[in-house]
C-alpha cells in the first residue's frame, strides 16, 4: 500500500491534469463503525486499504461495496502466503 509519501513520489513530475480517488483508514473504519457497527483497528483497516489497492478491478474501481467485500471476508483471516481462508492454507506457511 502506497503510504502518503510514496504517493506524493510517485506525483514528483507528473504535469497536467491527473484522476484520483483517495481511500484512507478513516473511510474504512467509519463505513465499519456506522454501517455495521462492527469496531476495526487500524492495523485492520491498512490491511483492507493494502488488498483494495493490489487487487482492485480496474474496471469497477474502488468503493464502498469494496471494502462491504473485505469486511465480509477480512484479510486478516487469510493466510498471508496463498490468500486462502487460512482453515483452507494450501501454503502451509508459517506466520
Ligand atoms: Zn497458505
Amino acid at each position: 500500500m502506497p503510504t502518503v509519501a510514496e504517493v506524493k513520489k510517485r506525483l514528483r513530475g507528473v504535469e497536467g491534469h491527473v484522476a484520483v480517488a483517495i481511500w484512507c483508514r478513516d473511510d474504512v473504519i467509519g463505513w465499519a463503525k456506522e454501517q455495521r457497527d462492527e469496531v476495526i483497528t487500524p492495523e485492520q483497516a491498512d490491511e483492507i486499504l493494502d488488498e483494495m489497492d493490489r487487487r482492485h478491478d480496474c474496471e469497477l474501481g474502488m468503493n464502498w461495496q469494496t471494502i462491504d467485500c473485505y469486511l465480509d471476508d477480512p484479510p486478516w483471516k487469510r493466510c498471508k502466503g496463498c490468500r486462502m481462508p487460512a482453515e483452507n492454507c494450501i501454503c502451509q506457511r508459517k506466520e
